[in-house]
């Protein structure tokens, strides 16, 4: 069985008829947190702020940097402002972040390794520009 096919049984016993009542797109607090997407913060800074579903925004990327001014960050950001009613924005970040360590040229290798095309892999930025 496929991590895949294993998360989608997973599922099919979480989701029960009626089990979730809807909720509005909004936060219900009216904040947003713009954070890193490491796994050991997985229901663990959403707790620890005493968030739940429904209250606020939480949007996620590789060591919550933003890279483009124009991409998905700030896109999530604007519509949650501008859309959604968010009056605040946390920025968290968290100790021993994987993307403070990572090497470009390595990571480069490794996608040539497993067959990237170079062009591609040429336009994935690591860091902000500095
Ligand atoms: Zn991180």
């Amino acid at each position: 069985m496929t991590l895949l096919h294993s998360n989608l049984e997973k599922n099919r016993t979480f989701v029960q008829p009626n089990a979730f009542p809807p909720l509005p797109k909004n936060p219900k607090k009216q904040f947003a947190i713009f954070t890193c997407m490491d796994t050991r913060l997985v229901d663990f800074l959403e707790p620890a702020m005493g968030i739940r579903r429904g209250d606020a925004k939480v949007i996620k990327n590789a060591g919550n940097t933003v890279i483009d001014p124009f991409g998905g960050v700030v896109r999530s950001l604007v519509a949650a402002i501008f859309m959604l009613g968010v009056e605040e924005v946390f920025v968290i970040g968290h100790k021993d972040c994987g993307m403070a360590s990572v090497d470009p040229p390595h990571l480069k290798a490794q996608m040539i390794a497993r067959g990237i095309a170079p062009a591609t892999h040429a336009e994935v930025p690591i860091r902000p520009p500095e």
